[in-house]
């Protein structure tokens, strides 16, 4: 393999003719697990995130105006798959980066600072590509390098096409140090799930760190009280006691317990059900589930006096009218949105859904 397949990235004005001329570059005969360049194969390490204009002329040597436009992450809307995007994104071709560890090795996982620098030192990989094409931390993707002085470049390279798709599987470790919010909302769109964004951030006022809805460290969610939960679920601690609190007054007002049907719903759940119930579910990402502040109660066939007055509507059941009257001591409430004949854009009858009513207090 000499220079005769090494393309220049300076030769191109639009970066998707560059990945068009590549991939058929690599169809007549280059070989990119035996050859030693310019194709490699590449871990992909951190999530793509969207190239300004500015960043994408220096790397690419192209005027600004010749390359459209970023945009994915922060959009907050529907995302179309089909939408081309150039991304940025940091990785790793193990025998270029062998002078470094592999920031993904579960040994770091303990150690997020060590993983964040060692990645940092790795490749950028520009991509430009459909929305639903787009790789993820731990994907094994094509890229091509160019020659510098003496040998690859290892600053910049450009990623040509998925390989293997191994960053799902990751996706579903959220203990692979590699894994972040951002790989599960592309795993998401590579599902077709469509209309949802990225998991909002957030300020965890208690102690000022920055978390994300439904991928809350475990250390601040607790497990309600079995004593007086059926059920079971967590919840943000700073909620639970007043939770119990209010549980621990139904069982003693009624005889019976509590029956929480959901408490902390995790992002992947979210997306989950956005997809199987999306009638039913927040757009993922945004839930107050997510923050650990909402618990979802079973209302109906709970208690055998609703049986025996024949209630039908769940508005009308022992548990509603209970909690109605007095979540709001333990701050909790069915929100405006989702009591009986609620009926702005937004609003769905859920009489099974409560939520903290002291929300801006902990999470900001
Ligand atoms: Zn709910």
């Amino acid at each position: 393999m000499g220079k005769r397949n090494f393309y220049d990235f300076s030769d191109f004005t639009n970066p998707i003719k560059a990945i068009e001329l590549f991939e058929k570059a690599i169809q007549e005969g280059m070989d990119f697990n035996e050859l030693p360049g310019p194709v490699f194969l590449a871990k992909v390490l951190t999530p793509p995130m969207p190239l300004n204009a500015n960043q994408m002329s220096a790397i690419l040597h192209t005027p600004a105006a010749a390359v459209g436009p970023g945009g994915l992450v922060g959009t907050g809307g529907a995302t179309d798959s089909a939408q081309m995007v150039t991304v940025i994104f940091k990785g790793r071709i193990d025998q270029l980066h062998n002078f470094l560890p592999d920031p993904c090795d579960v040994a770091f996982s303990k150690n997020p600072r060590k993983v964040n620098r060692l990645r940092r030192k790795h490749t950028d990989f520009v991509a430009t590509t459909a929305v639903s094409d787009m790789p993820i931390e731990g994907d094994i993707v094509k890229v091509q390098l160019k020659l510098g002085a003496h040998s690859w470049d290892l600053q910049y390279g450009q990623y040509l096409g998925m390989y293997e798709e191994q960053g799902a599987a990751w996706a579903d470790d959220v203990d692979s140090p590699c894994h972040s919010a951002m790989s599960t909302f592309i795993k998401g769109i590579r599902k077709g799930v469509r209309s949802y964004s990225p998991p909002l951030a957030g300020k965890y006022l208690p102690d000022g760190r920055g978390i994300e809805n439904g991928m809350l460290p475990g250390d601040i969610l607790v497990t309600v009280d079995p004593k007086y939960t059926m059920g079971g679920g967590q919840l943000l601690k700073d909620v639970v006691e007043d939770y119990n609190n209010l549980a621990k007054a139904f069982v003693e007002a009624n005889g019976y317990k509590l029956k929480l049907t959901q408490g902390y719903r995790p992002y992947e759940e979210q997306v989950g059900l956005a997809r199987t119930k999306p009638d039913l579910a927040a757009k993922p990402g945004t839930s107050n589930h997510g923050w650990g502040l909402a618990a979802d109660i079973q209302i109906s066939g709970m208690l055998p006096a609703d049986a025996a007055a024949g209630v039908t509507s769940a508005y009308e059941t022992g548990v509603y009218k209970w909690l109605f009257v007095n979540a709001p001591k333990y701050n909790f409430e069915n929100p405006s949105w989702a009591v009986e004949g609620a009926s702005c854009t937004r609003c769905k009858e859920e009489p099974w859904h409560w939520e903290y009513t002291k929300k801006h207090d902990l999470i900001r």
